[in-house]
C-alpha cells in the first residue's frame, strides 16, 4: 500500500457509517469475561503497540517489555530490517509477557488494541478475494455473546476502534514516509533477496538489526532468536 492509498483508507474508515458499525456491535453484544483467551498464543502471536501505547508501557514497566514487531516491512541492501512499531514481548510459550494466566498485570494500562477486542475495522480480502470490511475477530470463541449493550458502550467502542485503526494507518504512513526520506539521504535501497538471506541467518539463531519507526524517528535494536534445540 502506498502513501495514497493509505490514507484513502483512513478516510473509508472514518466514512463507514455508525449507525452500522453501532447495530453490529449492539448485535454480537459482546462481552469480556476474563477467560484470557485473547492473551495467549492461541489467539494472538503479538501484541502491536501504537507509539503512545509503547511509550505508556516504557514509562510503567520499561523498555525491556517491547521487541520489535514481527514480519518486518523490509530489508536494506546493508542487511538492515525495518518495521513500523514495537510489539509487546511474549513469553516462551507464546503468550503476552503481561498475561498471569488469570488476567493482565497491567490492565488499566493495556494497549488499545487489547481494549477494542475483538472488535476491529479493516479490509480484508474475503474467501472469493473480494476487498471488505472485518469488524469482529474471533466471534463465539471467546468472552460472552449477545448481552445488551449500553448506546454510550456502542458509542465509546465506535470511537476507540476507528481511532485505532486510522492511528495504526497514520503509523504506517509516518513509517512510509520515513523510509522514504532515510533511504534517499542515506543512499540505501530496499532488497527482498538481502531480506531472505539475513532472514535465513535469523532463524539460525544470528543477531539482526532492526530498525523500529517510533515517534517519528527509526530506534535500532538488536535482536536475535533464542533457539531452543539447534541442528
Ligand atoms: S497486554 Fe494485557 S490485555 Fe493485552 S494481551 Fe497482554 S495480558 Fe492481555
Amino acid at each position: 500500500m502506498n502513501a495514497v492509498d493509505i490514507e484513502k483508507e483512513i478516510e473509508r474508515i472514518y466514512s463507514f457509517p455508525d449507525e452500522v458499525y453501532i447495530k453490529i456491535i449492539r448485535e454480537v453484544g459482546f462481552e469480556c469475561d476474563f477467560c484470557g483467551k485473547c492473551c495467549t498464543s492461541k489467539f494472538n502471536d503479538h501484541v502491536f503497540l501504537l507509539d503512545d501505547d509503547a511509550q505508556r508501557i516504557i514509562e510503567i514497566a520499561g523498555r525491556k517489555f517491547l521487541r520489535p514487531a514481527p514480519y518486518f516491512d523490509l530489508c536494506d541492501n546493508l542487511g538492515r530490517f525495518y518495521v513500523m512499531g514495537y510489539a509487546l514481548k511474549t513469553k516462551s510459550n507464546g503468550d503476552c509477557i503481561f498475561y498471569t494466566g488469570t488476567g493482565c498485570e497491567h490492565y488499566e494500562a493495556r494497549p488499545r488494541i487489547c481494549k477494542i477486542y475483538p472488535y476491529m475495522l479493516h479490509r480484508e480480502p474475503d474467501e472469493e478475494g473480494n476487498i471488505e470490511f472485518r469488524q469482529i475477530s474471533g466471534l463465539d470463541l471467546h468472552g460472552l455473546y449477545h448481552n445488551e449493550i449500553s448506546e454510550k458502550i456502542c458509542e465509546e467502542t465506535l470511537k476507540s476502534v476507528k481511532d485505532y485503526e486510522s492511528g495504526f494507518l497514520r503509523q504506517k504512513l509516518g513509517f512510509i514516509k520515513e523510509i522514504e526520506r532515510y533511504f534517499k539521504e542515506n543512499d540505501l535501497r530496499n532488497s527482498k533477496q538481502m531480506y531472505d538471506r539475513m532472514m535465513r541467518q535469523y532463524q539460525k539463531g544470528k543477531a539482526i538489526e532492526v530498525y523500529v519507526f517510533f515517534q517519528g524517528r527509526f530506534k535500532k535494536e538488536v535482536i536475535a532468536k533464542q533457539i531452543i534445540n539447534p541442528e
